[in-house]
């Protein structure tokens, strides 16, 4: 990588700062080809409009996404293209998909499971997670994806949270993750379990989803659920305290239609790939729900990152918008461009990318190896859409995040003294990044965390907790978190939940957690401990706690480093100065420690 680097960075020194665009390099005529007379023009009445809600009136996320199909040519168009790990292959037309989720929805229906009742998913990218999603949806449950990777600890935290009534989930993740925690989840009423290869299961206190799905009616009257009626839950860390579940409703799906058509560019005639996991909201609004709304064939694959194996998708699939993430390009990167020069990819027509910050130098490398440079969006849980992006209509500054979308209002802002928020006019300054709240996709709570939600919103802006700057042309430009937050390899990670897990252990007195700069990952998650007496520190020791924190937390979780000490340090108040643990790690200035403790 370090070889990598030095020789990207120097061509980058002869890189312009702006990649213009214009008619020439559209593969097809852009939606959105005038982006100042959008944003003029735009409202989201009007994109209401575009939806067909649900007869009767109404909206539903489901029926938006699928069933709205039916009547039109789209109906026998594949919606979903499989890709198993071992490369079996499943295609799932928008009929299909409509019937195979109207069962889902009847078999929730026999279970007793009403509306606004929240089911969860826990399963890798098969095609009975859409399946189950789309069909919860339909029975007017609140669906809330969890990552499979998670170890047990973090999935009892959001099932008890989110007060789950019913999980999804395969037959191995629930013998490894759910099965060991399962008495301490009394609210979690049915477990339905997706065998291996779809064969039946017959695992204690569970049931088995082939045989209710082979028995339930392919027909179903959708709930008609309204567009304030909550739709998901999805799960996002803080600094403190639990992970807070966001909820979104089901006018949600205006924002999804609104930012499939102008942020990734969606025709119906596409072939996207959207590489992020159903169990984070990126896989969700745009794995999921966005690209069903525009009639276009998703591809699911169902294995794990291979450059190899990218490369050939994008060739075989004939991919033409892939939206991908910052740690996946730099991966491929790290294998170098006569990987990439081996395939071709003569459709693909669109590239984007979210969840942290994309190196100008990835910008590039798309544009040399690739022929298409890479189109950086920005958005979070709680927005639940992309609200900044660069789009096809404008040049692209490597390194910048883009512009606000048709309907967004953002803005830098500042919170003075005494507590007033304040915009920065100045371009080129740092400041907090806030939205004026009204997007259809906005979330509409914490779950149980009122007064935590209520903090979000100052001065009529919603707070983002991101740090950013705009430029004199209207573009932003990303500077880091606000709070103690860790983003590895585009994971939101709460160093409290990583702390609580390592405390748990009888020889942890105390723990840090703190995001380390990691040049591939974005960040990695290190901890600092200190011991109870009757321990000491050693390599061995070392190893137990990173398996133990791995065993519960999962790897996509739990630290990779960890280190000891004496003491850690602590605020007056008791609590752990995060800050100070990683300006000591980066060797970088230590800042105001007056509130250290033992401080004078
Ligand atoms: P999540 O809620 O897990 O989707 O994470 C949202 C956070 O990821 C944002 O608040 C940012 O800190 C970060 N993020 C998302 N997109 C970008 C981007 N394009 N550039 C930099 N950071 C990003």
């Amino acid at each position: 990588m370090a070889r990598l680097r030095s020789r990207v960075s120097d061509v980058m020194t002869l890189r312009p700062d702006i990649i213009a665009k214009g008619p020439r390099d559209w593969r097809a005529p852009p939606n959105l080809a005038d982006f100042d007379n959008a944003r003029a023009t735009f409202t989201w009445d009007a994109a209401r409009r575009e939806l067909a809600g649900l007869p009767g009136g109404g909206l539903n996320i489901a029926y938006e996404a699928v069933d709205r199909h039916l009547n039109t040519a789209a109906r026998d168009h594949i919606a979903l293209r499989w890709i198993g790990r071992r490369g079996q292959r499943r295609l799932i037309s928008y009929a299909e998909l409509a019937a195979h989720s109207n069962r889902f929805a009847n078999v929730l229906r026999a279970l007793g499971v009403d509306k606004g009742e929240r089911l969860f998913l826990l399963c890798g990218r098969i095609p009975e997670l859409y399946i189950a999603a789309l069909g919860a949806l339909k029975n007017g449950s609140v669906v809330s994806p969890l990552f499979s990777a998670f170890g047990p600890e973090p999935i009892q935290t959001r099932l008890a949270i989110g007060e789950g009534k019913v999980l999804v989930t395969t037959e191995a993740l629930y013998r490894r993750k759910v099965a060991p925690i399962r008495d301490r989840l009394p609210r979690l009423q049915h477990v339905l379990l997706v065998g291996e290869d779809g064969k039946t299961t017959a695992v204690p206190g569970t049931l088995d989803l082939v045989t209710l799905m082979a028995n339930a009616a392919d027909a179903c009257e959708i709930e008609p659920t309204g567009a304030e009626d909550a739709a998901l839950l999805h799960f996002t860390s803080g600094t403190t305290g639990t992970p807070k579940g966001a909820l979104h409703v089901h006018g949600a799906a205006i924002t999804h239609w609104a930012t499939g058509r102008y942020a990734l560019d969606l025709h119906a005639d596409d072939i996207y790939w959207c590489t992020a996991d159903p169990g984070w909201v990126t896989g969700t609004s745009y794995g999921i729900v966005a690209p069903l709304m525009h009639g276009v064939t998703s591809i699911i694959d169902e294995a794990e990152f291979d450059a190899e194996h990218w490369y050939q998708l994008l060739q075989e699939q004939d991919v033409s918008v892939w939206y991908t993430a910052p740690t996946a390009i730099r991966m491929l990167m790290k294998g170098g461009p006569e990987a990439a020069r081996r395939y071709r990819f003569p459709r693909l027509r669109f590239i984007a990318s979210v969840g942290e910050p994309l190196n100008p130098e990835a910008v590039w490398w798309g544009k040399d190896v690739l022929g298409l440079p890479i189109h950086d969006n920005w958005w979070q849980t709680e927005t639940g859409g992309i609200v900044i992006a660069n789009t096809p209509a404008l040049p692209i500054k490597p390194g910048s995040m883009g512009k606000p979308l048709p309907g967004m209002d953002a803005a830098i802002v500042r919170r003075r003294e005494d507590g007033a928020i304040e915009e920065i006019t100045a371009p080129d300054t740092e400041g907090e990044l806030a939205l004026k709240p009204g997007w259809p996709s906005m979330f509409r709570g914490y779950l149980n965390q009122e007064e935590r939600y209520r903090k979000c919103f100052a001065g009529g802006w919603y707070l983002t907790g991101d740090l950013a700057k705009r430029d004199a042309d209207g573009y932003y430009w990303f500077v880091g978190r606000a709070d103690d937050v860790i983003k590895s390899a585009g994971h939101l990670i709460g160093p409290f939940e990583v702390e609580s897990a390592l405390m748990e252990h009888p020889a942890v007195a105390e723990a840090g957690v703190i995001g380390k700069p990691d040049a591939m990952v974005g960040e990695v998650v290190k901890a600092f401990v200190s011991l109870n007496s009757g321990y000491t520190e050693s390599e061995a020791l070392r190893m137990e706690l990173l398996g133990h924190a791995r065993k519960r937390l999962g790897a996509a979780v739990a630290p990779k480093e960890i280190a000891f000490l004496p003491v850690l340090p602590r605020t007056r108040s008791g609590k752990i100065m995060r800050r100070l643990l990683k300006a000591r790690e980066l060797g970088l200035p230590e800042g105001d420690t007056s509130m250290l403790e033992g401080s004078s």
